[in-house]
């Protein structure tokens, strides 16, 4: 099987966070990044737990976001004088 070339894995560009596209061929090298041309090495294995933990990460984020704009809707609809410090 030659098909090792074409092989592909994504890695998060530690610049712009974006996830960028490498060829399996380029691991160990300098890679630029598709999004923000930034420069970096690329690991395969790194990846693979910094995407779990990034993945896992988001969402807590995004609940977190969620629950204080709720909390602060609430707030402002509980008092319309309140002003933001
Ligand atoms: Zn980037």
């Amino acid at each position: 099987m030659t098909s090792s070339h074409r092989v592909r894995f994504t890695q998060s560009c530690p610049v712009c966070g974006r996830r960028v596209e490498i060829r399996a061929s380029l691991l160990g090298c300098t890679v630029a990044c598709q999004h923000c041309n930034a420069e970096f090495v690329a690991s395969a294995q790194s990846d693979g737990c910094q995407h779990i933990d990034r993945s896992n990460d988001l969402l807590a984020r995004v609940e977190t976001a969620l629950r204080r704009a709720e909390e602060q809707a609430a707030v402002a609809q509980g008092s319309e004088k309140q002003t933001i410090a």
